[in-house]
């Protein structure tokens, strides 16, 4: 069986999630989030939701995905900033995992969490050599990369290079968009710095997307389908 994760960006969001659901995956903007979505929440919403979730018997990620952290690695205020927020996920909101997309992080939270680590769609994984890098530094699952959605040949490649659970992303951007690189790095940095960016007003990018989002896929090549929206495109 193919386990489904929800992303839940709000409280109501939470009780639109089905009741075959295996889990839910909240966004923690704190260092930046790179998925693309229409609202963050607020910190005393994630921890409500997360409650919640958690009494309904659902599984929590939380979705910590940026691709760029502002240098925060290096500065020192950065990295025990980082830090703390991880000990905050893992002893006060006490998540079942996290999904990233720097391999830095992949590597904290693998050898020193007790935390599944997944890498998120954001990581652009789309070969088998990206995926075998990822898994040695510890990932439990990979994100492909939404292009690769239904595309048999690719997906069985890089499953027979690893060993991790393969997860699909659907609603999502893909990286073969010629500007997702560049509105994830966007998005982290608003988010990070609680930025608004509105498609309509202030995001550069939007009118030139070509591949804008991915819905299609067969989830029978995968173990795990995360979806991040519903329904028909907008
Ligand atoms: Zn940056």
């Amino acid at each position: 069986m193919t386990r489904r994760w929800y992303l839940c960006c709000s409280r109501h969001h939470l009780d639109t999630v089905p009741e075959d659901s295996d889990g839910i995956v909240v966004p923690v903007t704190e260092h930046g989030v790179a998925t693309l979505l229409p609202r963050y929440p607020e910190t005393y919403e994630v921890e409500d939701i997360v409650d919640v979730a958690k009494d309904r018997g659902l599984s929590v990620q939380a979705l910590m995905d940026f691709t760029c952290a502002g240098c925060e690695h290096l500065s020192p205020d950065g990295y025990p900033s980082l830090r703390s927020t991880l000990d905050y996920l893992a002893s006060d909101l006490e998540v079942d995992g996290v999904v990233v997309a720097d391999p830095y992080l992949v590597e904290v939270l693998a050898t020193e969490y007790d935390l599944t680590v997944v890498v998120s769609h954001t990581a652009a994984v789309d070969t088998p050599e990206k995926a075998w890098h990822f898994e040695r530094l510890g990932a439990d699952v990979i994100t492909v990369d939404p292009a690769l959605n239904s595309n048999e040949e690719e997906v069985s490649a890089i499953r027979e290079r690893v060993s991790v659970e393969l997860r699909t992303a659907v609603g999502a951007i893909t990286f073969r968009d010629p500007v997702a690189f560049f509105e994830r790095n966007l998005f982290s940095h608003a988010t990070a710095e609680g930025i608004e960016v509105d498609p309509y007003r202030n995001n550069p990018y939007e009118p030139m997307r070509e591949r804008v989002v991915v819905w299609e896929v067969r989830e029978e090549l995968f173990d795990e389908v995360f979806i991040l929206a519903s329904g028909e495109p907008p």
